[in-house]
């Protein structure tokens, strides 16, 4: 902690924010403050926004070799310091060192992946069908970018917008989550040390989130928008951006259905629920937040699920054997007591879990739920805890129907073993992402993101490097 940046990165420096303002980072465990950063207002954005346009010239004209060796580098150090990057993460943000030390190795093969992307960058070479003109098709940074990123993965978030922008030329302005601002500024750090230019990418953390973003979007000169965060404040980005007409990539929250069919193998359905609605204590766009099991096998399910549930060790999360931390703070907290309270009113059975320890930090307790009736308001609400909630269907239609009653659609997970019956569901599925027989989609190298309102654009996968990129075509006439 000691050698960790708390000042905001602009130009390559760092600095104070201009009007000397600080804000508290705190231990989620004990609720007792760690540091303090540098709480940047309107004027340092517009100092980062300088520093990424006035670098954006001679950035995009790199060698794309020098690029993919500066994101070669950096993942060469992140992967080196997995363990200092994991305790930094777990005190900020809480989740259990093993975790962390996950989501290190997550963060840095998006820099390995983007390092290999950068050199691929193509266009194309064609005559037109009037057999007159040729056209020369070439790919081009899409110009200066804000990056805003959530607190509940502190370290990946960054270098899944970061790693492309650095592969495809683009400077950038990036604005992390007042929560976690500290991952983000060792990650400047390391990006620095790893030989990227002074001004391609600023670090502004700040309290004034809205303060210092819509001047940017609104400016004329931030030419792309990549945003990982909640539907409602992607909306308003989205409207903020519509003035300068900024080119945007919405990464937003999720409601995933699990469903369990008849004829599932219920081990791997068991492991698949645990991954899915576990990993980082449930606080991930990708849990699943309703779980369909088929009548005939929920009793089962149930008993299964509240077993591991109630066996994992709650704790903070630099404690030995913890498998659930703490959530982000109490207002996080309070959202999933209160849908919990909801759902019992409502004539929900509680198998394990369900009730608030005592003490300092935000702990919840795994929690499954059973007989949840459908209008309750984890239905449809991104419950974003360790909660389990189980419902029950009759045949696949219907099953397919509900799953689709939902304005988002992010990723589904599908139990069953049958071929047929797996792809066909997966098909009728409206997500980005389907989990077959398995509860883990994320990877560096697939495409993720969502339909409906969880978002446009993909992130990762061959495919995240265009939402960095434009076409530019020219016409020559055959001579
Ligand atoms: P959030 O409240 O939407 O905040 C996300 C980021 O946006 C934070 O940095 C936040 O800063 C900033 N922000 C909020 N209002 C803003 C404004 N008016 N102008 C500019 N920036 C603004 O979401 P969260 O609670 O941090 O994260 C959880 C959400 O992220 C969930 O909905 C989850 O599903 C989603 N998520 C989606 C993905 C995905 O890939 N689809 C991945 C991870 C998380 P402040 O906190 O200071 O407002």
């Amino acid at each position: 902690m000691t050698d960790t940046p708390t000042q905001l990165f602009i130009g390559g420096a760092w600095v104070d924010a201009a009007d000397g303002a600080t804000m508290a980072v705190d231990d989620p465990a004990t609720g007792e403050i760690l540091c303090h950063v540098a709480d940047a207002g309107p004027k340092d954005a517009r100092l980062a926004e300088e520093a990424a346009v006035a670098a954006q010239e001679k950035w995009a004209r790199t060698a794309p070799r020098a690029r993919s060796e500066i994101l070669r580098r950096a993942y060469e150090i992140i992967v080196e310091r997995t363990d200092e990057l994991a305790h930094l993460m777990t005190a900020e943000m809480g989740k259990p060192l093993t975790e962390a030390r996950g989501e290190v190795a997550y963060a840095a093969e998006f820099f390995r992946w983007f390092s290999e992307e950068a050199v691929r960058i193509d266009g194309g070479h064609a005559t037109l069908p009037d057999g007159r003109n040729r056209m020369l098709l070439s790919r081009r940074p899409v110009g200066p970018c804000l990056l805003i990123t959530p607190w509940n993965f502190p370290l990946a978030m960054g270098t899944r917008k970061i790693g492309p922008a650095i592969a495809a030329g683009c400077t950038m302005v990036l604005k992390p989550a007042p929560q976690t601002p500290l991952s983000s500024l060792a990650l400047a750090a390391i990006l620095k040390e790893a030989g990227l230019p002074d001004g391609v990418l600023n670090v502004v953390t700040t309290s004034r989130a809205g303060e210092v973003c819509e001047p940017l979007l609104r400016g004329g000169r931030i030419r792309k928008l990549s945003f990982t965060g909640s539907t409602g404040v992607g909306r308003l980005l989205l409207a903020q951006s519509a003035d300068a007409v900024v080119r945007t990539s919405m990464e937003l929250g999720g409601n995933a259905p699990f469903i369990v069919f008849e004829d599932a193998d219920l081990d791997k359905a068991v492991d698949g629920a645990m991954v899915a609605k576990m990993r980082n204590m449930g606080e991930a766009c990708t849990a699943a937040n309703r779980f369909f099991v088929h009548t005939s096998v929920v009793e089962e399910f149930g008993r299964r699920l509240a077993e591991r549930m109630g066996a994992l060790v709650v704790g903070p999360g630099t404690r030995d054997g913890v498998d659930v931390g703490p959530l982000i703070d109490r207002n996080g907290r309070g959202k999933v007591e209160e849908l919990v309270a909801d759902a019992v009113e409502r004539g929900a059975r509680v198998l394990v879990g369900g009730r608030t320890p005592e003490g300092p930090g935000c702990f919840y307790p795994p929690t499954v739920l059973t007989g949840v009736d459908s209008g309750s308001r984890l239905m449809d609400t991104e419950i974003f805890g360790p909660v389990a909630a189980i419902l029950t269907f009759d045949d696949e239609d219907e099953v397919v129907r509900r799953a689709n009653d939902t304005p988002w659609g992010l990723v589904g997970y599908v139990f069953t073993e049958g071929l047929d019956r797996a792809l066909r569901v997966s098909e009728r599925l409206e997500v980005g992402m389907v989990g077959l027989n398995t509860g883990l989609v994320s990877n560096p190298a697939a495409p993720f993101g969502g339909v409906k309102q969880s978002g446009l654009g993909r992130e990762g996968g061959r495919v995240g490097i265009d939402e960095f990129l434009e076409y530019q075509y020219l016409a020559v006439p055959v001579g």
